[in-house]
């Protein structure tokens, strides 16, 4: 098995996710695209080939440019070739989907789940918002009392590994409060609840003519926090802030929906975002949790990495790339 797994696999490669050290569900358990990249061989700004890193389980000659490398955002060369770790695939999965009557109950559920020791390969949540977004498109509609759904799915050696998880995850969101925990009993019914998510950002996107996507990454335990203070800078910006993300890992996407072209809109934006960033910061997180910082978060950066952190990206890139040449514009 080969596990990141960003929703965008239909169409992204891999050069691309090892750019953005992509990540996806089940990172909560079995980590990013930077610790499956065991080797690369990069193409610089001047056309040396250099190749980095290798197949010894242990390797400490020099710098780990490899993982320097990983989420370089196409800044520092082009992969040409990774040498890629693969595990062995688990023997059983099971997905279950949970319903709750609030986002930061669904959000206690998932960090208690953790907790008391169960990690899931995937936790993602979603709020009402995407759920009646995904209804639209996709099912019946939704019942007036949820206001949240997680999607967990476990994996493990047999059915008493995969049952005794379960058992946890359930014991967890019943203290949480949850209205429905469904345990699917089929590959199919498997499908069907993963459907919901998967289709998610495309019916989310189609709920207003302009949608901001963000990526902000919390500690797991500050999850419920910062579902809390997105919802209240949702509320004093008088902007809707749809939230899906990988509870399990800490990664939110918050998506700002909105009319860009009406007076105003674009600075209210703006201001919503700058203060989402701003929390997310300080909770002890950070700016993107899987998609970089490309264009649109350059102006944020310092703010996260201090002046210290810019100026040691700075003098990295100026070694390797003097004349600016890959990917201008991006991160700085
Ligand atoms: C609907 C949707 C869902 C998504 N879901 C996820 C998700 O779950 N997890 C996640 O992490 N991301 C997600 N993403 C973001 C994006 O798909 C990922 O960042 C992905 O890794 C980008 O790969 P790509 O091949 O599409 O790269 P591109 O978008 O083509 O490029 C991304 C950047 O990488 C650089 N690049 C591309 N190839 C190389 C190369 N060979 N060498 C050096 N630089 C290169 C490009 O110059 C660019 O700066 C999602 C995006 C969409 C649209």
């Amino acid at each position: 098995m080969y596990p990141p797994d960003p929703s965008s696999a239909a169409h992204c490669t891999i050069g691309g996710n090892i750019a953005e050290n992509a990540g996806g569900a089940r990172a909560v358990k079995y980590g990013v695209t930077r610790d499956y990249v065991l080797g690369l061989e990069m193409v610089l700004a001047d056309g040396t080939v250099l190749r980095t890193g290798g197949k010894a389980v242990k390797n400490v000659t020099g710098y780990d440019l490899t993982r320097l490398l990983v989420g370089s955002e196409g800044t520092l060369g082009i992969v040409t070739q990774a040498l890629l770790k693969l595990i062995p695939l688990p023997g059983e999965r099971r997905t279950a989907r949970a319903l709750f009557p609030s986002l930061e109950g669904a959000c206690r559920a998932v960090e208690r789940s953790i907790r008391a020791g169960t990690v899931p390969a995937a936790a993602e949540i979603m709020d009402r918002t995407c759920l009646e977004a995904v209804a639209g498109f996709q099912g019946p509609a939704l019942d007036s009392g949820v206001e949240a759904a997680v999607i967990f799915e476990f994996d493990g050696d047999g059915p008493e590994s995969l049952e005794r998880q379960i058992a946890r995850a359930l014991s967890s969101c019943r203290e949480a409060g949850v209205v429905d925990f469904r345990v699917a009993a089929s590959p199919q019914e498997a499908e069907e609840l993963w459907s919901t998510r998967r289709g998610l950002s495309a019916a989310v996107a189609a709920l207003a003519p302009n949608r901001i996507g963000e990526d902000i990454s919390v500690p797991r335990a500050a999850f419920p926090e910062i579902v809390r203070r997105i919802r209240a800078i949702g509320r004093q910006y008088g902007l809707v802030i749809a939230a899906f993300g990988h509870a399990g890992d800490g990664n939110l996407h918050p998506s700002i929906l909105t009319d860009l072209s009406q007076p105003g809109a674009r600075q209210k934006v703006d201001q919503a975002v700058g203060a989402i960033f701003q929390a997310a910061l300080q909770l002890g997180g950070t700016l993107s949790g899987e998609h970089g910082i490309g264009v649109t978060k350059k102006d944020y950066i310092a703010a996260a990495l201090g002046e210290a952190g810019v100026a040691t990206l700075r003098a990295i890139k100026k070694a390797l790339d003097p004349q600016g040449i890959l990917n201008p514009g991006k991160i700085f």
